[in-house]
């Protein structure tokens, strides 16, 4: 085997469709579509084995860098509320999409998304009839269902479509039991359910999937601070998760584009192969939250600020991302064809497996000292074993999976005890005594940078 050798590079070609990425992540077992031996069921999806572990990790990249800090408490509140509190946080009457059917080809859209020159002229732009569209209707995303035996209105709750409102009507639970004294925040990562219309587009848009939210109470007045603070601070998440600058844009919102909760909202948007799209909301929501469940639970929330003796609600930096979403991003940004080989370059924390462990051959000779290998690096690192193939081969089954590290276990290698270590990203190949492994791991992941 050749030793310290760096290839010349090669085209590196993005991915354009969702299509190619749909089907990597299908056979290599990222994610697969759900109930498939059903025929499956609209917009869901499941993470298999590789996917589960690239999720995992995303999340804990969040939750680390959210609560990792003395002023920001964690929370895992249920996915079932009491409806009165959907109905406070203006879910019930307002969470809504203006939809119309066509009465031709029963084909459903969204009012808001539509052309308007089709929408005035009544035309469905799947079966091109004109005339057929029904007056604009609106809609509620939230998904309903009974609670207890008895399906009747009174039995009626809703699976929640944001994990923010759990953090709100924990507020004081949390403030007291944490003695937290404002500004501080609350950080949970829950499942979310919404019942889009026009779901789509691999896992950008499900009907079930996972968020990533943090809700920081600060004293009116402080707020607009404390929003560009956490501008800042999300954006460098989002750039330390490995996802390049120039694919990264903000788009503040326009005072028509406000929530009807926010003071000012701004998104990261990422640049899919769909084109740019929020992954990421940041909003000021005022008092806007702490006192509507005021106003619902007739409880006071209130906060009491000892210093100054002042009593006040406070307002509410509200960090919002999807963590499909952002995986998704993570796996747009990290994939390329290059020559024969397709390759996610994933920021080496991220990525499922961390080593993959091969031996040049099926021989005894190479096999122990390839276990003894292996055993130490599973210790450190999530780590790999492939022995079937040509190296070459090998290295294509990593790279397609993201493992930023391949370890050959050759004769020479067993005759003075180094190994070969192939990087992912530029292909090269350096010799190393076994003993310094694990530190030359380490360190070349410490020392990794996207392009
Ligand atoms: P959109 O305009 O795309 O519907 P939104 O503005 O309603 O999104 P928020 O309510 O702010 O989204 O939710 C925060 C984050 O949750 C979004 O930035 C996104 O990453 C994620 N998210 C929202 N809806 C979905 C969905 N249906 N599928 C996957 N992720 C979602």
């Amino acid at each position: 085997m050749s030793e310290n050798i760096t290839p010349a590079p090669v085209e590196s070609k993005e991915l354009t469709s969702f299509a190619d990425l749909v089907s990597l992540c299908k056979r290599r077992g990222f994610i697969f579509p759900s109930s498939e031996i059903y025929g499956g069921i609209g917009s869901c999806w499941d993470y298999g084995p590789l996917g589960v572990e690239l999720k995992l990790n995303i999340k804990n990249s969040w939750w680390k860098a959210m609560t990792d800090r003395e002023d920001v408490e964690g929370l895992d509140a249920s996915i079932l509320m009491h409806p009165r509190t959907w109905e406070a946080s203006g879910h019930v009457e307002g969470f809504v999409d203006p939809l119309v059917d066509c009465k031709n080809c029963k084909a459903r859209f969204r009012a808001d998304k539509m052309d308007e020159a089709q929408l005035k002229a009544g035309e469905c732009p799947t079966c091109g009839k004109k005339g057929t569209l029904t007056e604009p209707r609106n809609f509620n995303l939230m998904f309903k269902t009974h609670m207890g035996p008895l399906e009747e209105s009174a039995s009626i709750v809703y699976l929640r479509p944001e994990t923010a409102q759990g953090i709100f009507v924990n507020f004081e639970n949390v403030q007291q039991s944490a003695r937290q004294k404002v500004p501080f925040g609350i950080a949970q990562i829950g499942k979310a359910f919404r019942n889009e219309i026009t779901p789509g587009n691999f896992i950008f848009r499900t009907r079930e999937f996972e968020q990533m939210e943090m809700q920081y109470f600060v004293k009116p007045g402080t707020d607009m601070e404390w929003f560009e603070k956490w501008k800042e601070i999300r954006l460098n998440w989002h750039l330390g998760n490995g996802l390049r600058r120039k694919k990264l844009q903000f788009h503040t919102h326009g005072p028509t584009e406000l929530a009807h909760y926010a003071r000012a909202a701004f998104d990261v948007e990422y640049e899919f192969p769909i084109g740019w799209q929020e992954i990421e909301g940041i909003h000021n929501r005022s008092d806007f939250d702490l006192r509507r469940h005021q106003e619902f639970s007739k409880k006071k929330l209130e906060y009491f600020e000892e210093s100054t003796k002042e009593r006040y609600l406070p307002f509410v930096i509200e960090t919002s991302v999807g963590c499909d979403r952002a995986l998704l991003a993570i796996l747009c940004d990290s994939y390329r064809v290059e020559g024969d080989r397709t390759v996610l370059k994933l920021h080496p924390k991220l990525a499922p497996y961390k080593v993959a462990v091969f031996p040049l051959m099926k021989k005894p000779e190479l096999l122990e000292m390839t276990d003894k290998v292996f055993n130490t690096l599973k210790k450190n690192f999530r780590t790999t074993y492939d022995e079937s193939g040509t190296i070459g081969k090998r290295y294509r089954r990593q790279d397609e999976i993201g493992t930023p590290y391949c370890v050959t276990i050759d004769y020479d290698g067993v005759a003075d005890n180094t190994v070969t270590v192939r990087e992912r990203d530029g292909m090269t190949q350096q010799r190393i005594s076994a003993d310094q492994l694990v530190n030359y791991i380490n360190d070349q992941m410490l020392a990794w940078k996207s392009e």
